[in-house]
């Protein structure tokens, strides 16, 4: 077969149709009300113990943190309270060995070290006034001082949150493997390494990242009511909207968990990266179950592993060296027509040939190429994937790939998104009125950078007859830019007025 006709095959392999959508929203609600329900689901739905919402009134210097997956983010937060807030950032990516270090002190000690250098060089007054004081007074003293930092900790992995700065690890996801944290609490290990270093900083909340996109979004749009959903798509994908506490019936077996009941509402966070672990309704293709099965997690997060920006670089790598060898995707033959070089050469080291070797910021890339000639791809190709002189028709085979499989991860990303509208009663596609709004903060490269993500989403809502084209247009989606750091200051408010 051709290269391009055989491109189109393996593309056609991550179609999407409206049929199997819907029933993956059916599957998806389903899961999902299990979930408050018992322990132990394929979604964890997990209580977060966050009973109300910001009104853009806040106000403060507060810190946050944030452990997403590639980067660890240190930063401070003037809320202005008048929906408007400033941040400082500093940002370092993780190490890999320490993401499967030997022990969790490994890496904490890390974070904690990271917090110390933003500190000293953002603030620095403070950190030094503490220094003096802690030599000049005792230490309990000293930690007495209304000066402490109160530290939003965001930690995007599944936890089991008892308290507000309480929970212990389920599981690492996202390359991370370090076995002595799991079932620690996440916060007190942090603090322990943050009190090593005697800085004046105390975890108040441990964060979803999700629950704060959400808070964030909150702060800086206040006013609307309805559904109210955060949501990431970055080097995982998850999502957290606002539950009826009703319906939350499995906080009654929660041995000792307090909270506010005044607001009849709490923050789920639904950790729909395992929806359909077992899949029953998931879209799979060999390129998914050989990826999952030579994963860290063989059988988790299989949802995530078809959506986020961790998994699709992977996945297109898989097609792409299946093209290589099945359709002479990067061969001679092809090479040549409509390029000044006449042989095409894939490198021995090339990333082609290494798992997790081509980043999902490679798809956006050739997404985004509208040359006549798919030059940007042809350069990009070369200059990341070490494959010189590929053809225009090689560059277009990748194209046709990359456009399937980013498709479908926005297809699954609405499924999740119109399955939590559907849930949470709203009747969008009736119009009732004013609170038949849906309000989606959303953050994360993939659906940052990725061209065109949010408008495959759109056409996939309208797609699902509880929403329909009417319902699609009363959605709100926006990038709650910075929304993690300033959803962490917002909750370690909450959490320091309730102290
Ligand atoms: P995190 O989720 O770790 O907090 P990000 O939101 O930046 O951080 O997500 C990082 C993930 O996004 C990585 O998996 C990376 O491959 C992917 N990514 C980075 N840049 C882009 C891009 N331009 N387009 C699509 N995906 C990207």
């Amino acid at each position: 077969m051709a290269l391009l006709e055989e491109a189109k095959s393996v593309a056609g392999q991550f179609d999407y149709p409206p049929e199997e959508l819907n029933k993956g929203v059916k599957a998806f609600i389903q899961q999902m009300d299990e979930g408050l329900q018992k322990p132990g689901t394929a979604m964890s739905q997990i209580p977060t113990y966050v009973t109300s919402v910001p009104n853009g009134t806040e106000k403060g210097l507060y810190l946050a943190v944030d452990l997403g997956g590639t980067n660890f983010r240190v930063c401070s937060i003037q809320l202005h309270g008048d929906t408007t807030f400033s941040l400082t950032q500093s940002k370092v990516a993780i190490p890999r060995e320490l993401m499967v270090a030997k022990t969790s002190k490994e890496l904490f000690g890390f974070l904690a070290k990271q917090i110390e250098n933003f500190l000293k060089t953002h603030h620095d007054e403070h950190y030094q006034a503490h220094v003096i004081r802690r030599k000049t007074m005792n230490a309990q003293a000293a930690q007495a001082e209304s000066e402490i930092f109160q530290l939003g900790f965001t930690f995007s992995f599944p936890v089991n949150q008892i308290g507000i700065n309480r929970g212990t690890l389920i599981r690492w996801t996202k390359g991370f493997d370090i076995d002595d944290a799991v079932g620690k609490d996440v916060c007190e290990l942090l603090q322990t390494e943050i009190d090593a270093l005697h800085l004046p900083v105390k975890v108040a909340a441990l964060v979803n990242d999700t629950v704060g996109t959400l808070m964030a979004r909150s702060y800086t749009s206040p006013g609307k009511t309805g559904t109210l959903i955060g949501a990431i798509f970055g080097t995982g994908t998850n999502g957290a909207y606002v539950e009826k506490l009703a319906k939350i019936t499995k906080l009654s077996h929660i041995e000792g968990s307090e909270y506010d009941r005044s607001t009849g509402e709490m923050i789920v966070n639904t950790e729909w990266g395992s929806f359909d672990n077992h899949m029953s309704v998931l879209p799979d293709t060999p390129f998914d179950s050989d990826l999952d099965k030579e994963s860290v997690n063989p059988g988790i997060q299989m949802f995530e592993k078809r959506v986020s920006g961790m998994f699709l670089g992977e996945i297109l790598r898989r097609a792409m060296l299946a093209l290589v060898s099945n359709a002479q995707l990067f061969k001679d033959e092809h090479s040549g027509k409509n390029s000044l070089h006449s042989t095409t050469t894939i490198a021995e080291d090339s990333a082609l040939y290494k798992q997790w070797g081509v980043d999902t910021s490679f798809l956006s890339i050739v997404a985004a190429d509208k040359t006549p000639d798919l030059r940007v791809i042809r350069q990009t190709l070369s200059r990341d994937l070490g494959v010189d002189a590929a053809s225009t028709e090689d560059a277009e085979a990748v194209k046709v790939v990359v456009n399937a499989i980013g498709k479908r991860s926005a297809r699954l990303s609405a499924l999740a998104m119109a399955a939590i509208i559907i849930a949470t009663d709203n009747h969008i596609s009736r119009g009732a009125g004013e609170e038949d709004v849906v309000d989606i903060g959303v953050d994360g490269s993939l659906v940052e950078f990725y061209p065109g993500f949010d408008d495959m989403m759109r056409e996939a809502l309208r797609e699902v007859p509880e929403i329909g084209d009417k319902g699609e247009k009363r959605i709100r989606i926006g990038i709650a830019k910075d929304g993690s750091g300033v959803g962490a200051a917002l909750i370690a408010l909450v959490a320091a007025q309730k102290d």
